[in-house]
């Protein structure tokens, strides 16, 4: 067969695959989303739905699968969540249309939209709490910019972005999925990987910052781009790949965009991807949002809360006066216990305003859309009127809502249906001629049953009746007796005979027929209706849409001030001191989710550690030392995440906390390798060491643990020596650093502004107990091998373990040279420790007892057991 002897319908479908080579294409059938080919194998497996065939290309079976329409969300979850981009081609117009132009004609279909990872909106497939970016880097001439859209909120940012800050910027703003200029360098692809967004790559044309800006200055309707701030040639190209790309998945309908935001890198504590990862603050080491600080301090009522929290753990302010206001907003709500309850309580009556709005821009809202807008706005308005005057908010816009709230109550129904189609949203009286085509629909027999009535009154009929069969719909039925009458004049002028039949006369009217037809068309006139109302309503809700986004940042500032307040008052959290200082003394520390993972365990309660990094006007670099599984990590991670909720806004985990505020954050913590990237785990670590020691400046909290751990213990001494010099001398930032490198603690009389301190452990009855108490001090042993047999090593690993400890440290008393030559002539490090033959001497004695042995039997073991002697010794 050739390419000729396709059937019309697959010539459109594999017109129609050509436009979207890159998606899987969901070619609407009825009531059906099919895929064909390559797309319904990939897709049968990924969905794991049945492969089916149907007819035949080119001489082969066709493959085919297919998705029930009303399921299909679920559906695109799944297949979204696995990666994949999908393309909706609808049916563009009824069936019954396309016969007209001949029995062949095939409907006519199109695109009507692109699914991919960051261009979502339903809120099925998007994660409630969770921003979804949507990201474009440009590059022109020596400048590159970054810049990023949440779709389903409107959102849109834009920052300068050296390639250098591409991966840290990437980690910040953690996108689903990144545009790209086409065969752009590996370096940079690389990059995208490892942030694990999806990638895309868009023509020259989609970054041409020339068309970018009309396209913007359209967009936004502004005559220059003045209007935003100044924005470079990178950022302009950035933004206009960002607007052609939501152009090119929406096909032409765009979202309600917020104008541009311009973010300078110096307003946000700076934190890089693999601090990010090291501290969880958003995902959790192993992915998920569980076990991160991110879901131990959630306590917002309302998604969009949720994303607000989110950003702000991203992104710590470095303005006192930003953060001023946000402490003085939790404190309000401190102070003022019963109303935060009132107000977090009605906050559950909030939906995601932020996100209707935007389906509804997009043309994909349903009336439950509307319904959370008028839900939203009626509850914001008592929210604000409930939280009076000397509320530390701007609570002006919840106000400015009224109309529109009371618009939206008066024209729709209370309960609302999901979908557009099922009609039933409009409110009775909005609409007369909608009312009376409901009536029709519900009440037809009632209504008919009228006429009826007024019929036996105009004819005198008794036993006239209505009735209703498939061949003559309704009619007017009389006995032949009566039909005489109505055959005359003047009743024949209005009654028209159809029918006689042995006994009976039929009839009709006008009115009846009109009826009957109104009857039949009343359930699609009403949602005819119902619809033309909702596209009015829908566009009159678009006109208020800045101010609904207004209302809807306020109340989930409002949200998230009072779920801060609510920790801080019930995990017994403090408001910081922040200023511009170095100070970094945080009193009785607490690691939030360590305290909340032993709370909900109930394996002990946390202790509090205290951590005072200035010393006067000078930063301080704490040396810690001490056994494993003392709490080193702990501490180093609890300051780190306290420095980072200071500056989300939020009151922080200790008995009294006074901060200069960081605007760099460092921390290698753990250990990973990169396989995938061809870094074995001593080059991570290393790499990452580099870059906190090329970058960190004086305003800069750096957190390293145990540096130099994955190499000889001389190589990484002497790496974690030096690093600790640079550290004092050249980065001069405060610092804390751990290690099990003892023989650092000496430096701490040498290196000023650098302090010793230890994990206490207590030793009882020959165990070791850990306080996890932060003293002063140096720690003179590790614990190793008491950890080691807490986790299960074999008791003979431990003994042995034990002895060749005792063995080093008794020559290293002797001298490092005694270390050195015991290191080299310990057959341990040559070859391994023998194994232990069993010992037969042992077995044949314990064989026999001496109570029972002749002299002679004795006699013979003693010759037995020579015998067994090793014939050397
Ligand atoms: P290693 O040197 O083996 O890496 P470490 O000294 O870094 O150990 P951590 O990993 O910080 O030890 O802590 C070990 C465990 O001790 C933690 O998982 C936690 O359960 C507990 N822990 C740590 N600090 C505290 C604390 N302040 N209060 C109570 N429990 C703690």
């Amino acid at each position: 067969m050739t390419q000729d002897t396709t059937t019309p319908m697959m010539a459109q479908y594999l017109e129609i695959k050509a436009q979207v080579p890159d998606a899987l294409l969901f070619y609407r059938m009825g009531d059906f989303y099919e895929m064909f080919f390559d797309d319904a194998v990939v897709a049968a497996a990924a969905l794991d739905i049945t492969l089916t065939k149907r007819g035949q290309h080119r001489g082969a079976p066709i493959s085919m699968c297919g998705v029930p329409y009303h399921a299909a969300e679920s559906y695109l979850q799944t297949l979204i969540r696995k990666g994949f981009r999908v393309a909706i081609a609808e049916q563009m117009e009824d069936p019954a249309e396309a016969k007209k132009r001949g029995y062949k004609a095939v409907v006519r279909r199109e695109v009507v939209r692109l699914i991919t990872p960051g261009t979502l909106t339903e809120d099925a497939l998007l994660e409630a709490r969770s921003n979804n970016y949507l990201a474009a880097f440009a590059q022109v001439r020596d400048q590159s910019a970054l810049a990023w859209c949440d779709v389903s909120t409107g959102a849109l940012h834009v920052a300068a972005c050296p390639l250098v800050r591409l991966g840290p910027e990437l980690a910040r703003i953690s996108p689903k999925e990144v545009l790209l200029i086409e065969q752009t360098t590996q370096n940079i692809t690389d990059i995208i990987q490892d942030a694990g967004a999806a990638m895309t790559e868009l023509s020259r044309a989609s970054f041409d910052s020339g068309s970018a800006e009309k396209r913007l200055c359209e967009v936004f309707r502004v005559g220059s781009l003045e209007a935003f701030a100044h924005l470079d040639r990178a950022e302009i190209s950035a933004l206009g790949a960002v607007l052609d790309y939501i152009n090119l998945t929406q096909r032409g309908q765009l979202p309600l965009l917020q104008p541009p935001q311009q973010e300078k890198p110096s307003g946000t504590m700076m934190i890089d991807a693999a601090t990010r990862r090291n501290l969880e603050l958003t995902q959790s080491a192993t992915g998920g949002r569980d076990g991160s600080l991110l879901a131990v301090v959630d306590r917002t009522v309302t998604a969009a809360a949720g994303r607000l929290l989110e950003r702000r753990l991203s992104n710590p302010s470095c303005d006192i006066e930003i953060l001023t206001v946000r402490q003085n907003q939790v404190a309000f709500f401190c102070d003022n216990a019963t109303l935060r309850a009132d107000i977090r309580q009605s906050l559950l009556a909030i939906p995601d305003m932020e996100r209707a709005l935007t389906r509804l821009a997009l043309d994909r809202g349903s009336p439950r859309d509307l319904g959370a807008l008028r839900d939203g706005l009626v509850a914001g308005m008592a929210l604000g009127q409930h939280l009076a005057e000397q509320a530390p908010f701007d609570l002006a816009s919840l106000g400015l809502g009224a109309d529109l709230a009371a618009y939206l109550q008066a024209k729709l129904m209370a309960d609302l249906p999901l979908l557009l189609r099922d009609g039933g949203f409009i409110a009775q009286g909005v609409d007369s001629d909608l009312d009376a085509a409901r009536r029709l629909r519900d009440d037809g027999r009632s209504i008919v049953i009228n006429l009826e009535s007024g019929y036996i009154t105009e004819t005198g009929v008794q036993s006239l009746k209505i009735k209703h069969n498939n061949v003559l719909g309704y009619f007017i039925e009389t006995t032949s007796a009566h039909g005489a009458r109505m055959m005359a004049p003047p009743l024949s002028n209005r009654f028209i005979h159809r029918q006689t039949t042995a006994n009976q006369l039929r009839f009709t009217t006008v009115e009846l027929s009109t009826l009957e037809t109104q009857i039949l068309n009343a359930g699609s006139h009403a949602i005819e209706l119902e619809l033309q109302h909702f596209r009015h309503i829908r566009d009159h809700v678009l006109e208020y849409a800045a101010l609904i986004s207004d209302i809807t940042k306020t109340l989930a500032e409002v949200d998230l001030a009072a779920a801060w307040a609510d920790i801080a008052v019930q995990e017994n959290w403090i408001r910081p001191e922040l200023d511009n200082s170095c100070a970094f003394m945080i009193e009785q520390g607490r690691h939030p989710v360590v305290e909340h993972a032993l709370k909900r365990g109930r394996t002990g309660s946390f202790v509090p550690n205290t951590c005072d990094l200035s010393q006067g006007e000078t930063p301080a670099i704490w040396l810690l030392t001490g056994p494993n599984m003392a709490g080193k990590s702990t501490f180093l991670r609890q300051n780190a995440l306290i420095a980072i909720l200071a500056q989300a806004g939020s009151y922080v985990p200790a008995a009294r906390a006074h901060i200069g505020l960081v605007h760099q954050l460092f921390s290698r913590v753990g250990a990973a390798d990169d396989l995938a990237r061809g870094r074995s785990t001593f080059m991570v670590e290393m790499v990452e060491t580099a870059a906190i020691l090329n970058q960190a400046g004086p305003r800069a909290l750096v957190i390293l643990d145990e540096i130099g751990r994955g190499t000889a213990t001389y190589d990484g001494l002497s790496i974690a020596w030096a690093t600790l010099e640079h550290l004092q001398s050249v980065n001069q930032c405060r610092a804390l650093f751990a290690t099990h490198y003892h023989e650092l603690t000496a430096l701490a009389g040498q290196l000023k502004g650098l302090r010793n301190a230890t994990m206490s452990v207590r030793e009882w009855n020959g165990d070791v107990v850990f306080l996890h108490e932060v003293q002063n001090g140096a720690a003179d042993r590790s614990y190793g091998v008491h950890v080691a047999r807490l986790a299960g090593l074999p008791p003979a690993v431990i003994n042995r373990a034990q002895t060749v400890l005792q063995m080093l440290e008794s020559a290293d008393r002797a001298g490092q040279a005694g270390a050195k030559t015991l290191i080299d002539d310990l057959p341990l490090f040559r070859t391994p420790a023998p194994t232990p033959k069993p010992n037969l001497i042992e077995e044949k004695l314990r064989a026999h007892s001496p109570d029972q042995l002749t002299p002679m039997a004795a006699l013979q073991l003693v010759y037995d057991l020579n015998a067994l002697l090793d014939p050397k010794s």
